[in-house]
This record gives C-alpha cells, structure tokens and sequence, in this order.
C-alpha cells in the first residue's frame, strides 16, 4: 500500500481505520448478505446505521435534546439558501464575510430577505476574522432573526476563536472545516451546519444541527422546497426521501472513531500539536511566511507562502516528489495549504515540515 501524505482541504483523507472497516463490510454488511449501497433505507440494518450514527454524534458533542439533527444533501451550499428560507421570519439577518463561503452564503441569503453586512475583512484580503464589536452591537438591537458566521475558513486559514455574543439573535455558523476537530457548545448556537467531506466522512452528506424551537413552525418562506423545510426533515427523520444512506454509514464510522480516540478534547490537543508544529516553523522560517494574522489562524487549515508565485509552484512540485500532495493553496488565495484535519496525523505533518526546511536550505532565492 502507498498511501500518500494527503493534504486536501476537502473532500479530505479519512482515517485509514475507517477506509479499511468500509472495505471489509463493503459486499456483505453484518449477515445482510448484501452492501449498505444496496439496503432500503427503511430496512431494520439501516436504521441502526442511522441511528447510531445519530447516537455517536449526539454523544461527542453532547447535543441537547432541543437539538435536531439532520444528514442531509447538497453540500454546505444548498444550506446558503436553507437558512434563509427556514429562518428569515421577519426578512432581515446579519451577515460576517470573512471569506469565499460566507460571501457566497451572504450572496445567497440577498436573494430571499435583507441580509445585512454586519462585518467584513474583505479590505485585507480576508488574512483574519473581522472585528465582532459592530456584530454584537447590531444583534443587540433584536432587529434580526440570526446572525451568521463562518467559523473557520477553509480558503485563507482563519478561524473563530471567540463566537460574537448575539443576545437574543439565534447564532447560525457554517463549521465544515472545524467540525469534530474540537470540542463544540451547541447551546451557543440556533444552527451549525457541516459538509461532511472535510473532517467527518465523505462528500455528499451536509450535518445540520438546529434547535427545535426555530423550526417547530416550519420554513418562514412558502416558497421553500420541502427537502430543506428543516421541521418537515427532522419529522421525517432525514428520510422525506433517500438519504445519502452511503455516506451516512461513512459518517458514523468516522464519529466511532473520533470517539475511540477520545473524543474532542483529545483531537483539539492533536490538532493543536500539528499546527503549532507548522505555524512555528513558518514564524522562525525566512522563506515561508503564514498569510493568516496570528490571532486568527486556523487549526485546521495552515495557509502560507514564500515571496514569489514561482518559488511556490517549486515548493508544491518539490513536496509531490515526496508524496506531500494537495499542498497548493485554492485558485482565489494562491500561495501553499496544508489542511491538517483530524485523519491527518502527526506523522505526515512532521513529513511536510521536513520537506519545507529542506527546501528552504536547498531552494533557490532569485526565483
Ligand atoms: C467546503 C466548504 C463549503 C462548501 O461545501 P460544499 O459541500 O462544496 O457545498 C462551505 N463552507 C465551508 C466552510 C467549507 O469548508
């Protein structure tokens, strides 16, 4: 087996444990005699796969029984429109753009109510999480039916590491990126949302964690499409029609593991190990420097750069020469990557860091 260090902001690498368990079940689940690709989703065997999925989530994050949970379809994206159409009960929201997805969620959101900007670091190239004073100030008033955030953002490498205080102003966050990678106080939020390609399984499924109280008298827009009315999906269990049953089983497998391990404090502590490892190197390094402001860097996602586009490309092509592949930043940030979530492991985090002081004792500077 060559596995390779795999760096891939999403869909992401998955603990070979997992990968290997999927394999073994994959002809013949339990005494089924067949494949969870092949089960109803209404049989007896897939309802405990949902179930305890479900139960292993509800258990790790501890979620209170106020709280639904939902696995459903679309990626993060489709919840850019859910949101607001489940959520906008007087027509007007506020809005933090501190990267590409929270402006996309911000531009959707325009399309169904007023969705006011609350604050931005659009002005300094998305490189930290804005300034939340003007946030809680705004959500104070209780003029908005929530108030949204992304809280780690997987394209520049920044990250929440204090939630803005919303008074009576429901919080919605997208967490994609941070999802499981620590622990998580549900209670601090109306809803949080996941795409499970990042840190807990793989493409296709969206975690929607939302409490019950906003959602008991259905979507605030008639116009909503029943397969995102988030009171009609928590009725129906997820099952208004097939689910990604698939990827649900995915899903609960990763959350086993993340809960063998020890849980979210256990993977907070290796997660923080692994970025403390590069982000030293990056501030003791006179080629590589980090594009994300101290106070607002990203566990999950590391972004830095060297001083030229081409020494970068140098970098990436020298990395993939020793199986560190997906290193290269996104196409609207440019510069290097390294996301580091949960099923990546010290080991490939101390093979990258390797790489980058070898290349930076051997590299060229005129490039
Ligand atoms: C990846 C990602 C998205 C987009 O997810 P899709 O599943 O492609 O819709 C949205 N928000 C964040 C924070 C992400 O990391």
């Amino acid at each position: 087996m060559a596995r390779v260090h795999n760096f891939s902001a999403g869909p992401a690498a998955l603990p070979v444990s997992v990968l290997a368990e999927i394999r073994d079940e994959l002809l013949e689940y339990g005494d089924t005699g067949m494949s969870v690709m092949e089960m109803s989703h209404r049989s007896a065997a897939y309802r405990t796969i949902i179930d305890d999925a479900e139960a292993t989530l509800r258990r790790l994050l501890a979620i209170p029984d106020a709280y639904r949970v939902l696995f459903l379809q679309g990626g993060a994206t489709l919840q850019f429109a859910g949101i607001p159409m489940n959520l906008m009960r007087t027509g007007r929201a506020g809005y933090v753009v501190s990267g590409n997805f929270a402006n996309r969620a911000w531009q959707e959101a325009r399309r169904y109510g007023t969705a006011e900007l609350l604050a931005t670091s659009a002005d300094t190239g998305f490189d930290r999480i804005p300034d939340l004073a003007p946030v809680t100030e705004r959500a104070r008033t209780g003029e908005l039916d929530y108030v949204y955030i992304c809280e780690n953002n997987t394209i520049f490498g920044t990250q929440y590491h204090e939630l803005p205080e919303c008074g009576s102003a429901p919080l919605v966050s997208d967490v994609s990126s941070c999802f499981l990678s620590q622990p998580l106080d549900v209670e601090r939020y109306g809803l949080v949302y996941a795409g499970a390609q990042k840190n807990a399984g793989a493409a296709g499924v969206t975690v929607v964690i939302v409490r019950e109280d906003l959602i008991a008298d259905g979507p605030a827009l008639p116009c909503c499409p029943s397969y995102l009315d988030y009171r009609l999906e928590a009725e129906k269990g997820s099952m208004y029609n097939t689910p990604n049953t698939f990827g649900i089983y995915v899903c609960g497998k990763v959350f086993r593991w993340v809960e063998e391990l020890g849980g979210l404090s256990t993977m907070r502590e290796r997660n923080a190990a692994k970025a403390s490892l590069l982000y030293d190197l990056i501030d003791a390094s006179d080629l590589f420097r980090g594009t994300a402001q101290r106070d607002s860097r990203s566990i999950a996602n590391v972004t830095f750069r060297t001083h030229s586009p081409e020494l970068d490309a140098a970098f990436i092509a020298y990395a993939e020469e020793r199986g560190i592949v997906n290193i290269k930043g996104h196409r609207v940030a440019g510069g290097m990557r390294a996301s580091i979530y949960n099923a990546v492991s010290m080991e490939s985090v101390e093979a990258l860091a390797a790489c980058m002081r070898d290349f930076e004792r051997t590299a060229p500077r005129s490039i």
